[in-house]
This record gives C-alpha cells, sequence and structure tokens, in this order.
C-alpha cells in the first residue's frame, strides 16, 4: 500500500489549485480517471470551432512540474477509520490528509425519454467531442434546456453551426441567476435576432420519442417536434460529486460536503474544496448557488495555504460571474434584485450608462452598470455590467465593492481614471454615477 502525505480526489480546477500551491512542501498524490483535466469554460467556443478540442484540455505538467504525483484512477470508496482509499484499478493508498475536490455533476432531470440516444449533459472531454462529431456528420436540430451562462453559450454555439437551436429556460428571462431582465431586453432581442429560438418562462415536461427524440413536451404551448435526429442538452445546474461517501460518516448536505470556514469536514484530516462542497452566500450568510472555478480556486488555494501553515478563512461566496451573448459581454456580481428582495432586503438600485470609450472615439460602445444597495446598512450588495466591451473587470471592481464593505457614500467618491481609448469623459464614471443616484433615493 502506498502512503501520501496528502491525497487529493479530483482533477479539477481546484485539485490543481492544491498542487500549485504546494509546489514541493509536502508530498501531494491526485488521482483522478480522466486521460486530462479541461478548460470547461471553453468547451462551447470548441464547438463553434473558435479552438480545436486540444486547446481545451490541460496538460499534466499543470501538476507534475509543481511536484505533484498524478495517479489516473477513480477512488471507489474511503475508509476514513484506517485513512485508506480504495480505486477502481484495485490499488489502494493510506493518507495523512485527504483533500475532497471531487467536483460536481450535471443535472439531467428526472423525466421521461431521457434515456433516447443524443440526449445529454455537457461537461466531460466526452461530451464535447460526441457534440462536435454530431455537428461533423450534419447535426441540424438541437434543444439547449437551461439558459444559464452554459446553455447560452452552448446554444450560441451551435447557432453558429448552423444547428436550428431552441432554448428552453423555466424563467422569463436569459440568465436568471446572473442578470435582472431590466437590463438584459436588448441582449436577449438581439439573442433572439441570430435565429435562436427562445422558449422562456417555459417547462420541458418529457421527451417522447423511440429511438431519438421525435418531440420535446413543453408545460406550455405545442410541442417542439423534428424533421431530424435532434442533440437535446441539459445545463439545469449541478450536484455534488460524492456518491462515493453516501454510506459513510462523511456530513454530506443536498448541495455538497458540509465544511467550515477552513474547509475542514466533521471527519478529522479530512478537507473538502470546490464544487463538491456546500457553502454560504458571502452577503446572505445563507447556503447559497456557487459552482463556479473563480468560487472553486480560492477555496483550494486558502487551504494549501493553511496545509502549510497559514490561519486563512474563506468568506464565502460573491459569484462575479460573466458571459457573451452575441455582440454583448455582460457579466455579474453577488445578489441580484430577484435575490436581494427573495432574503428580505430592503433594496435601492441605481444604473448608468456610458461608454466604453469617449463617446468622440468612433469605437465607443454601450456599457451600462446597475448597482443594487441595501438601505439599511447603505452596503454595495451587487451590480450587473452589460457592454459592447468585456466586463470582468467592472464586474470585480463591484465584487471588491461589495466584499470589502464599501457604502454607496463612499462609491459616490470613488477616485477613478479616465482616457479616450478606455472610458468615459472624466467627467463620469459608471460606479460613482449608479451610486450617486442611489445615494438621491436614500
Ligand atoms: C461548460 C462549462 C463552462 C463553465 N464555464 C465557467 C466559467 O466561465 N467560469 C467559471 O468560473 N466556471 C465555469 N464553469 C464551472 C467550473 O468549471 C467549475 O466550477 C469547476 O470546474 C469546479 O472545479 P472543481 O475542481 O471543484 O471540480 P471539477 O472541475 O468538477 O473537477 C472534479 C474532478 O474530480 C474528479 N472526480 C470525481 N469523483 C472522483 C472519484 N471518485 N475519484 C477520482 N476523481 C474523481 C473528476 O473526474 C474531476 O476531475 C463551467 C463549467 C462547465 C461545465
Amino acid at each position: 500500500m502506498k502512503t501520501c502525505e496528502i491525497l487529493v480526489i479530483g482533477g479539477g480546477p481546484a485539485a490543481i489549485t492544491i498542487a500549485k500551491n504546494i509546489k514541493d512542501s509536502k508530498d501531494v498524490t491526485i488521482i483522478r480517471p480522466e486521460d486530462h483535466s479541461m478548460i470547461y469554460c471553453a468547451m462551447p467556443y470548441a464547438v463553434e470551432g473558435l479552438l480545436p478540442v486540444e486547446k481545451t484540455l490541460k496538460s499534466d505538467d499543470i501538476v507534475t512540474d509543481a511536484g505533484a504525483n498524478l495517479v489516473r484512477d477513480y477512488v471507489e470508496s474511503v475508509d476514513f477509520d484506517s485513512k485508506t482509499v480504495k480505486t477502481r484499478k484495485g490499488d489502494s493508498y493510506k493518507y495523512e490528509k485527504l483533500i475532497i475536490a471531487t467536483g460536481a455533476e450535471p443535472i439531467l432531470p428526472p423525466i421521461e425519454g431521457t434515456n433516447l440516444k443524443n440526449v445529454m449533459t455537457f461537461k466531460s472531454e466526452n461530451d464535447l467531442k460526441y457534440v462536435m462529431n454530431l455537428v461533423d456528420q450534419g447535426l441540424k436540430e438541437a434543444v439547449v434546456v437551461g439558459a444559464g451562462a452554459i446553455g447560452i453559450e452552448l446554444a450560441q454555439a451551435l447557432n453558429k453551426c448552423n444547428v436550428k437551436t431552441h432554448l428552453v429556460d423555466m424563467f422569463p428571462t436569459i440568465l436568471p441567476n446572473m442578470m435582472d431582465a431590466d437590463v438584459m431586453d436588448d441582449v436577449q432581442k438581439q439573442l433572439a435576432d441570430t435565429g435562436i429560438v427562445l422558449n422562456l418562462g417555459n417547462k420541458v415536461l418529457s421527451l417522447n420519442g423511440t429511438e431519438y427524440v421525435e418531440e420535446v413536451v413543453l408545460e406550455k404551448g405545442d410541442p417542439i417536434k423534428f424533421d431530424s435526429k435532434p442533440l437535446i442538452v441539459f445545463a439545469v445546474g449541478m450536484r455534488p460529486s460524492v456518491d462515493i461517501f453516501r454510506d459513510t460518516e462523511l456530513e454530506i448536505s443536498k448541495t455538497g460536503i458540509v465544511v467550515n470556514e477552513k474547509m475542514e469536514t466533521n471527519i478529522p484530516d479530512v478537507y473538502a474544496v470546490g464544487d463538491c462542497v456546500e457553502y454560504t452566500n458571502a452577503i446572505t450568510g445563507k447556503v447559497g448557488l456557487g459552482k463556479l472555478a473563480t468560487n472553486a480556486v480560492p477555496m483550494a488555494r486558502l487551504l494549501a495555504k493553511n496545509l502549510l501553515g497559514a490561519d486563512r478563512k474563506y468568506e464565502g461566496f460573491y459569484n462575479g460571474a460573466a458571459t457573451k451573448v452575441v455582440d454583448y459581454f455582460v457579466g455579474s456580481s453577488g445578489l441580484t434584485e430577484r435575490v436581494a428582495k427573495e432574503n428580505g432586503y430592503d433594496i435601492v438600485v441605481g444604473k448608468a450608462k456610458f461608454t466604453t470609450a469617449f463617446p468622440v472615439m468612433p469605437f465607443a460602445k454601450e456599457v451600462e452598470v446597475k448597482l443594487i444597495a441595501d438601505r439599511n446598512t447603505k452596503k454595495i450588495i451587487g451590480g450587473q455590467v452589460v457592454s459592447g466591451e468585456p466586463v470582468t473587470d467592472k464586474v470585480d471592481q463591484i465584487t471588491m465593492a461589495i466584499q470589502f464593505g464599501i457604502t454607496v457614500d463612499k462609491l459616490t467618491q470613488f477616485s477613478y481614471s479616465s482616457q479616450p481609448y478606455q472610458s468615459f469623459f472624466p467627467a463620469n464614471n459608471l460606479l460613482a454615477h449608479a451610486a450617486e443616484q442611489i445615494v438621491s433615493q436614500l
């Protein structure tokens, strides 16, 4: 039996971050089943042909150069008493410390017909190759269920490959967990103008057919019928990959492994990080959605630093995220207006719309910011950006305001920069202007 100082189960961003941060300071072994770790975020862009599949695959060097031992295998069981892990290939590993970074898997809803051909979810290298192969063979029709970032990106990719694509979501607007409806009118219209058939505020009830799906039955309206063998992809959310721990004493809730602010589980010397854990939203303090690489990596980095002697505590999810919808870049951080209200906040909203460069510059594009503040504390609790240029820097500014408790009063005095190529006139700044609007309503 092999003995490991630190044994990590998983090969995603969380596991890789552990290896990269611990480096040679301790002996790290990573067990993951896939041939390659993947850049999942890039998968839709491979479908549309922007980059080859190979570019979505990470080289093993990323962990082995950091000094970690990489084992291609699948962990079938863990005995927490004897601190031993057993794998599918029949090997056993003894650990001093165990880090669970098993991630999450896409949900295939329990409805009739999901066993039919070409019905799938979209996360792995095989999923990507399967979709690309169908496209290469002349796929004509597809339904993407779920208009979150993954669904939106995949629907656009398929549409660009001349696949007639339907996008279905229970919510009445796209990106319902990221963006409020009031900033999405133009974006949604442009998406519909590309030819993607938007079927929003509707629910898939079942898939009918014999070998392939012949019709998608919806809660409202006529079923979607096909003239060819369609692809149906569910992008309706993730569930933690924790099945191997079901009959153990590891504490697991519906959304993941329960950990404290140091990523410790209820079992000594066993930690969990990334998509497989349940964690709280940093703003509401309640368990919240947060299955993002940008949440997984900070959790893993914090744990690695603590294992090297630091004493850091994880604050929770802020959920800064972004995507691209046709010509628009959109993103958000913190709570949307809908979620803030659901959580009982008395909110005040401010908006600002300027241009991404001085408006006299020929390439200037519109950019809109929406800020959401808590009337009681005057703190920013959410924000959204819709722009003709990339938004992640602006989303990160909003996250910083939320994370470090900046009030709208402070934000009116935000000291910003300005230059013709890169911002609106010095006369105004998006965040300062939106904050002024909020202050005027308090
Ligand atoms: C199409 C797509 C696009 C995305 N785009 C973005 C984006 O733009 N921005 C963003 O922040 N996030 C994005 N995400 C989410 C992001 O990829 C995940 O949040 C992130 O991968 C989570 O990292 P993780 O290491 O916790 O888990 P994962 O990346 O899921 O990795 C889990 C690993 O554990 C392994 N594993 C599981 N069980 C076992 C076992 N029993 N034994 C051994 N190994 C096991 C798995 O095989 C896998 O290697 C996207 C996801 C998808 C699918």
